[in-house]
């Protein structure tokens, strides 16, 4: 998906893909010295939910720098970003799925976590990629046995 499609789909984003209209809300872009978003606010905006340095600091802001499992006894400021879907290998190019919060369909979403929590979590999603891989692995060996 190109970034233009990507702006159209974007489910924060009203943009129709109209130029000349902004391509966060929508509305007619009225100055010349604009051409991509009608205001600082929705430039802002759409760099908080896509861009991820911008989403990672977001995220933190929101957070108040501090962890958010319950309990948790980490330092403030000892934080840092998990995408709630694991980017798995897909890279922290700008797209949908930096953004703060899930959308319908599950795209996108971020927590913060201690450094101990953020390690734990990445482990699981380690390990649950792992077990998926040899779940496939299995399948196709049940099949040429079958043949
Ligand atoms: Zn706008
Ligand atoms: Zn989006
Ligand atoms: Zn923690």
């Amino acid at each position: 998906m190109t970034l233009v499609e990507e702006r159209i789909s974007c489910p924060l984003g009203a943009w129709t893909g109209e130029p000349g209209h902004c391509q966060c809300c929508n509305k007619l872009i009225e100055t010349t010295r604009r051409r991509t978003w009608c205001s600082d606010k929705c430039a802002r905006a759409w760099q908080r939910n896509h861009i991820w340095r911008f989403a990672r600091s977001a995220a933190k802001r929101r957070a108040k720098y501090r962890c958010v499992r319950p309990g948790c006894t980490a330092k403030r400021r000892d934080c840092e970003v998990n995408h709630l879907a694991a980017r798995d290998g897909g890279g922290y190019g700008p797209g949908c799925h930096h953004h703060l919060d899930p959308d319908v369909k599950g795209i996108g979403g971020l927590e913060v976590l201690c450094r101990v929590h953020h390690a734990i979590v990445t482990a699981a999603q380690a390990s649950a990629r792992a077990a998926s891989r040899r779940a496939t692995r299995e399948i196709a060996k049940t099949k040429k046995l079958k043949q």
